[in-house]
């Protein structure tokens, strides 16, 4: 999956591959595929000696007319020699050397395919007039989600045993206008959701426990065993065996939840319209240290992770992603900057202006302040004039972790005092 930009509006475009079987006899597919590659190879050949910049327009009136009384049809001719002129000009960006190609496989362009997801049928429009229908092997429900998108072009592929295609979709993403904004704060232990509104009232706090210790379980045995056949491990075959076992474990906990969370998350973000602000994990590398919640032992993998999961489902229902610096996010007083020091076990203390927190609550609330300040067209910067004037002491955040939950201060002060 991959997301551009192309003016104003964002794309999204999926690759969908998928297994295909022909309807009766493949003999033109298979004639189709070698034509295509054996035309390919020689434009290839021809655009290589060729040491000038090519235009489309010069590609078109070399080639054009050769490839068409080869049998193919004009999107053919033209899918054909754009295809060379990349292949070429990839390898020679990169010192390589002249394309060789041996694989059957063929770019079809959408004029020249009609797909129909509902009977899961592709008819395939091949050289010389020649048709080609097959049958694409799928469940319902993985195609189901493509309807309604946009379907550009396609590759066809035979790998020698059976055929395959990846179909490209695409589609326009209309973000939602935000109503509000929601930020989340990973750490070792615990993700934290805050939602608010535009004037910095608190609307939701909720915190997911993350498998962070589990994981870490499985890892520490990797850990162990490896320190036990120090280099050898990998030749011994029960020894890889059991490490392989608790890496499968690993990435099956890692990515359900992962896969439940960005679910989660995008749901109650479009219930409240949120524009959702993460923690941009490259600038927390900048800044040098990854900070007490990031175990080294498990590394970034994991938030990074759980946010491409959020983006991927916020982006399938149209919500917008901000990253956000999270430098001095956990360290610094919401209320006047400073920092601030430990107080109880995860509640930090102001010592400037007595501000009480727990930790969690306290990134979620600088994280939106620092997208307020960032972004002030997205609502009201700063508080409201008629907003209900700030817990100037809100001690209920003291005591159990979850009673600090609870009790944080709905209004935050977006303003030192
Ligand atoms: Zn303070």
């Amino acid at each position: 999956m991959s997301y551009s930009v192309r003016g104003e509006e964002p794309v999204v475009i999926e690759a969908f591959k998928v297994g295909a079987l022909p309807e009766g006899s493949y003999d033109h597919l298979l004639e189709f595929l070698r034509l295509y590659r054996d035309a390919l190879q020689m434009i290839v050949d021809r655009v290589w000696s060729i040491n000038d910049k090519l235009s489309k327009k010069k590609l078109h009136k070399l080639f054009y007319n050769n490839l068409v009384s080869m049998g193919f049809r004009a999107h053919h001719a033209k899918e054909i020699y754009m295809y060379a002129k990349s292949l070429v000009d990839s390898a020679k960006s990169n010192g390589g050397r002249k394309p060789v190609l041996r694989k059957l496989s063929a770019r079809v362009d959408r004029y020249d395919y009609k797909l129909d997801l509902d009977n899961m049928t592709l008819t395939l429009k091949l050289h010389n007039g020649c048709e080609a229908r097959l049958k694409l092997v799928s469940s319902k429900e993985r195609v189901e989600k493509f309807k309604g998108w946009g379907n550009y072009e396609l590759v066809v592929k035979y790998d020698g045993s059976g055929f395959w295609v990846s179909i490209y979709f695409k589609r326009i993403v209309k973000v939602v206008k935000p109503r509000t904004a929601m930020s989340i704060d990973l750490n070792f232990d615990n993700i934290t959701i805050a939602v608010f509104n535009f004037n910095g009232k608190l609307l939701k706090l909720k915190r997911f426990k993350t498998p962070h210790r589990k994981i870490l379980t499985h890892r520490i045995w990797v850990e162990r065993i490896q320190k036990r056949y120090p280099r050898s491990w990998r030749f011994i075959k029960s020894v890889k065996k059991a490490i392989d076992r608790h890496g499968e474990r690993i990435r099956s906990i890692s990515w359900d939840y992962a896969h439940k969370v960005g679910d989660l998350v995008a749901e109650l973000a479009l219930k409240h319209h949120s524009v959702i602000v993460l923690e941009d994990l490259e600038k927390l590398r900048e800044n040098g240290k990854k900070g007490k919640r990031f175990n080294k032992r498990l590394g970034l993998w994991f938030y990074r992770r759980t946010q491409f999961c959020v983006e991927y489902e916020a982006k399938e229902r149209n919500l917008k992603v901000v990253k956000i610096n999270p430098r001095g996010t956990s360290s610094k007083c919401p209320r006047c900057g400073k920092k601030l020091a430990e107080y109880e076990h995860r509640v930090l203390r102001c010592r400037k202006c007595n501000f009480i927190g727990d930790r969690d609550a306290i990134a979620v609330i600088n994280l939106y302040k620092k997208f307020i300040s960032k972004y002030p067209r997205c609502g009201v910067p700063g508080v409201a004039p008629n907003a209900p004037k700030p817990n100037e002491n809100p001690s209920g955040m003291q005591g159990k972790r979850d009673d600090a939950m609870k009790n944080t201060p709905t209004y935050i002060n977006l303003y030192k005092s």
